[in-house]
């Protein structure tokens, strides 16, 4: 097995002018309390959200955001009973391998993934690091790492391993920083120490990826913030996050696409 390392983030990959497309994918789906997803939600109410991930394609290469479960602990038995443990909570995945087979039918090949952006290293994120190629570069919050290799592990509904033993290199960004030509990182911190959104510049819009800074259309519509943050201390930055998100939104021409939102049309197969 190859040994993950870190670095630092150094310049932006040349895979093109900008991105050519945006694929969305459903990879599998999650009962969450309302309340997780939003403050103030009902803790008794739970939806079924999807657990999402995008393709950014480029001319030469493509970018993979975030990967859902990985399907290789959610389905043993043992595996599955080592790193799941929180109540109420299970991982649904559809039959077959819906990553797998969402970048293949979007035509795309792992030979020529040039980088995985993942938004957090909760375990509905981290799965799909099981499809790529060894060494590939994983973009991620300094911040993020530091909680990561700090020992987040089950009790924070993160599995180590899905980062750790994959053989990546971890490149490590500071805040906003630009990826690839029309492909950045947005600082929203909250939801965990370290998370990203991304902010992708398509030629007829632009599409910001909230990830788990905004779980539904609600948190943006009504500018309030996910109900549960890795750390309490962190509930002021979740907050700013989804200001930052909604505020986003008022530009001409910008979607903030909510991470886990059922209704969302994207995330509609
Ligand atoms: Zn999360």
């Amino acid at each position: 097995m190859t040994e993950t390392t870190a670095a630092d983030w150094s310049a932006p990959l040349d895979l093109g002018a900008g991105p050519v497309r945006l694929v969305p994918l459903v990879v599998g789906y999650e009962p969450i309390p309302e309340s997780i997803s939003i403050r103030g939600g009902d803790p008794a109410r739970f939806l079924l959200e999807p657990v999402t991930a995008a393709a950014i394609v480029y001319e030469r290469g493509w970018v993979l955001v975030d990967g859902g479960f990985n399907l290789d602990l959610v389905r043993d038995p043992v595996a599955r009973a080592a790193h799941y443990d929180y109540e109420g909570y299970t991982a649904v995945v559809p039959p077959g391998d819906a990553l797998a087979e969402g970048i293949a039918a979007a035509g795309l090949d792992w030979s020529a993934l040039a980088l995985v952006a993942l938004s957090h290293v909760h375990l509905d994120h981290t799965g799909g690091l099981r499809l790529a190629p060894a060494g590939v570069a994983v973009a991620l919050q300094r911040r993020e790492w530091a909680w990561l290799v700090g020992g987040a592990g089950r009790a924070e509904t993160v599995v180590p391993g899905d980062l750790l033993a994959s053989g990546a290199t971890v490149l490590l960004l500071d805040g906003d920083v630009e990826l690839a030509p029309g492909l950045r990182a947005l600082d929203t911190r909250g939801h965990t120490p370290g998370h990203q959104s991304f902010s992708v510049a398509l030629p007829e819009r632009t599409v910001v990826l909230a990830a788990d800074a905004a779980d539904l259309r609600r948190n943006l519509d009504e500018r309030v913030a996910c109900g549960w943050t890795a750390r309490p201390e962190d509930a002021a930055a979740a907050q700013r996050a989804i200001e930052r998100l909604a505020d986003l939104e008022r530009e001409p021409g910008v979607e903030v696409w909510p991470g886990h939102d059922p209704d969302w049309p994207a995330w509609r197969r």
